[in-house]
């Protein structure tokens, strides 16, 4: 029996270090207009990993909560508080899960967990092309496709 795989992810500034056990369920980008203020960018790359395999090895995220979001559920955003990096989305519709972003994954995880479908697409960016093979949705991934992402 193999033990499962261990990913790490960091802020930019290194203070929060974080360590993932096992595999994301998801792997998505998302086009929502709170993903792009978040992330100052045109989407965020996510990859939603067990909650229970992720550990804080350092630091101390901050927690903003979001409530205007597309389900109606409150998010809450954990981030590095010095060097701004969003680190991982926790939402009440999957209490199981650590959404990360998959920009703060080392090891080139950003480019390993690639987006198998895409979510808010009326939101994209006129000037961005659908990821060729990714799954598109006008909005997010509701809870029982969430394989399709996979
Ligand atoms: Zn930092
Ligand atoms: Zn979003």
């Amino acid at each position: 029996m193999s033990s499962p795989a261990v990913y790490s992810a960091s802020c930019l500034c290194g203070a929060i270090k974080l360590s993932l056990e096992g595999e994301p369920s998801v792997q998505g980008a998302c086009h929502c207009n709170n993903c792009q203020k978040v992330s100052g960018a045109a989407c965020s790359t996510n990859a939603m990993f067990p909650l229970a395999g992720l550990k804080i090895v350092s630091g101390e995220p901050k927690v903003y909560t979001v409530t205007n979001t597309g389900s109606g559920k409150p998010v809450q955003l954990n981030f590095c508080g010095t060097c701004s990096s969003p680190l991982w989305t926790y939402s009440e519709r999957r209490p199981d899960r650590a959404i990360i972003k998959t920009g703060v994954l080392d090891d080139a995880g950003l480019s390993k967990f690639d987006p198998k479908g895409e979510t808010f697409t009326t939101q994209r960016a006129t000037w961005l092309k659908p990821i060729e093979g990714a799954v598109q949705l006008e909005r997010g991934v509701p809870v029982q496709q969430a394989p399709v992402f996979k």
